[in-house]
């Protein structure tokens, strides 16, 4: 990945994050420096400790929202920064959108101005409840934008058009990756995420909670499926101009996806149902034919595969049927 034998600096914003710290991983991996920024507003200190001390890394604690300037000349930018789970999105909705709308224009200024690429974390949410299944990045979507999901797929929309904009100008070589429903290691155990609530409460030996009836669907990608897929968007050459479905096209029913945690994890049986969350999308699946054309990607880990890695992380982290914190 280097260029010309020489190491870049790349900065990852929501390098602490669930998906932001692999994709440390993998740049450090790859000879890269990375200059990770992180509020830690959903992020944890533990997900980097194991590269506070490696020479090519360096972590900001700051919120994109005021980030004005870095003292090092970047090569590019990922844009992970965002907290991703309903109830954490939902938890300050002014703040989720000024992250959005505001601290994505300040990473923007900053690739600008280091004339560095730069990569949008858009999200499969930009479709909304969408009416038209598979999505493709040319459905525009079924969006509310005053309900209360709206803070954050009316905040990401509204970072595409930024991103689009700077684009068409010619002042940002920007890219957005259209993100579906990404699990693995080192997801929050409590950030009220369908895989993390399922494993979590299966390996604390409490009742699997299913909202409305669990035949609503979606699609779920292994993190590093979703990390090679982010890289080559960011190093594609031209610029595709268009945004990138990132996602595993397997589609599951929630009972579909309970089912398979029970067959998974010992002992785990009851299953409640509870009150489907306003707004809460039917259907999702990506078409990725622009992924596979442009990007030769496709994701390799099956579900059943990406589930027992990601059920085996929870109990060496948390501890069997010792889960700290449970809520
Ligand atoms: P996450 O909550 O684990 O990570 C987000 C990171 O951003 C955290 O470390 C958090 O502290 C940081 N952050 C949030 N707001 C910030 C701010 N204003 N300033 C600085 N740091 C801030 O979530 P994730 O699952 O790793 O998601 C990463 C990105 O991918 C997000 O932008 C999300 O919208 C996008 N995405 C994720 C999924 C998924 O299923 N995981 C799906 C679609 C899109
Ligand atoms: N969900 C559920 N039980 C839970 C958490 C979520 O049935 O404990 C449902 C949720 O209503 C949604 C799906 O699972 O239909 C995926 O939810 P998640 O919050 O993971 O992602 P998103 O809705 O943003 O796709």
């Amino acid at each position: 990945m280097q260029q010309n034998g020489k190491s870049r600096t790349i900065l990852v914003a929501g390098g602490a994050g669930f998906v932001g710290s692999h994709l440390c991983d993998a740049l450090l991996a790859r000879g890269e420096r990375v200059l990770c920024v992180d509020s830690f507003i959903t992020g944890s200190a533990a997900n980097v400790r194991p590269l506070a001390n490696h020479v090519g890394f360096r972590l900001i604690e700051i919120d994109i929202c005021d980030l004005r300037n870095v003292d090092e000349p970047l090569d590019q930018i990922y844009n992970l920064a965002c907290a991703a789970s309903p109830p954490q999105y939902q938890a300050d909705p002014v703040h989720t959108m000024m992250t959005c709308v505001a601290g994505t224009g300040n990473l923007l200024a900053l690739a600008e101005e280091h004339n560095a690429a730069f990569l949008q974390a858009s999200t499969s949410e930009v479709y909304g409840d969408p009416a038209e299944h598979p999505q493709r990045e040319d459905y525009r979507g079924n969006v509310s934008c005053t309900g209360p999901r709206a803070c954050y797929d009316e905040g990401k929309r509204a970072a595409e058009a930024l991103c689009f904009d700077l684009l068409r100008a010619g002042r940002v070589d920007a890219r957005v990756a259209r993100i579906f429903n990404t699990y693995g290691p080192r997801m929050q155990p409590h950030d009220g995420r369908i895989i993390s609530n399922l494993l979590v409460q299966a390996i604390s030996g409490d009742p699997l909670t299913i909202y409305g009836s669990g035949e609503q669907t979606r699609s779920f990608c292994f993190v590093s499926d979703l990390i090679a897929g982010l890289m080559a968007l960011m190093n594609v050459e031209p610029n595709p101009q268009h945004p990138v479905n990132l996602g595993n096209p397997g589609e599951f029913t929630i009972n579909q996806l309970a089912e398979m945690v029970v067959a998974i994890v010992p002992g785990a049986t009851q299953i409640v149902y509870r009150p489907l969350p306003q707004d809460d999308p039917q259907r999702r699946r990506p078409d990725i034919a622009r992924a596979k054309d442009l990007l030769v990607w496709e994701p390799k880990i099956a579900l059943a595969d990406g589930l027992r890695q990601t059920a085996a992380w929870f109990v060496a982290t948390l501890g069997d049927k010792q889960v700290p914190g449970k809520r």
